[in-house]
């Protein structure tokens, strides 16, 4: 018998790209008022466009572009976009998904990578704290223990005291949500929505035990997986 639901949080629970434009706007407004040589919404577009050219050094290449190395240090912008207050919400659907299985008496968690400050910010951002009966950041535990890692699952399964077989894990990332399932018996879901990137690079190989296209469907998944 399945007793507890596990989420991923980032693109399962939440939109990353939500949590993105959030943290450019968060350090749009920061350079804007620091050199006041460009507005907010310029600062925000650049980084946008270097963005959608490629996702990686934004920053770094923002401040080269714009010529601001003199007066500020990619440091303090990785800090004000990690550190920031994010504005995002569940994505649609989620939240009645959540109550319904606390409704049905179904234990509750997280396990979410990303760095700690984040996290924090993100989860205290939604208010979801009270609504789960663990959250575990694995940043937390040391950046080796990011998944695919099986330490957090043994983890929540601990604190949960619940056993591997009932526990069901829902995530979005083939290169680390479904791995563990080739240690322990977890079951493993994929949730897959339309839009969002869908890598099919699975981590040695294992692949998720079911896919879902709306968080809704999980209660298909547990009728079959108890039947
Ligand atoms: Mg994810």
């Amino acid at each position: 018998m399945i007793k507890a639901i596990i989420f991923d949080l980032d693109d399962t629970l939440i939109s990353e790209k939500d949590y993105v434009v959030s943290g450019f706007i968060a350090v749009s407004n920061y350079v804007s008022n620091k050199v006041k040589k460009h507005t907010s919404k310029e600062i925000f577009e650049r980084l946008q466009n270097l963005h959608n050219t490629n996702p990686n050094k934004v920053f770094n290449r923002m401040i080269d572009d714009l010529n601001f190395s003199s007066e500020i240090d990619v440091k303090e912008l990785i800090d004000v976009y990690r550190s920031h207050k994010p504005v995002i919400s569940l994505f649609e659907g989620a939240l009645p998904v959540i109550n319904k299985l606390k409704e049905q008496k179904y234990k509750l968690g997280i396990i979410t990578d990303g760095y700690l400050i984040a996290q924090k910010k993100k989860i205290e951002s939604l208010n979801i704290n009270n609504l789960f009966d663990e959250i575990i950041m694995t940043d937390a535990l040391g950046k080796e223990y990011w998944k695919p890692s099986v330490i957090p699952f043994e983890l929540m399964s601990k604190k949960l005291n619940v056993d591997y077989s009932e526990m069901i894990y829902i995530g979005d990332n083939p290169r680390k949500d479904f791995y563990v399932s080739a240690v322990y018996p977890i079951i493993t879901v994929r949730i897959k929505r339309d839009g969002y990137y869908q890598d099919s690079n699975y981590f040695q190989d294992v692949k998720e035990k079911f896919s879902i296209n709306k968080l809704e469907e999980i209660f298909n998944i547990i009728s079959k997986v108890n039947l």
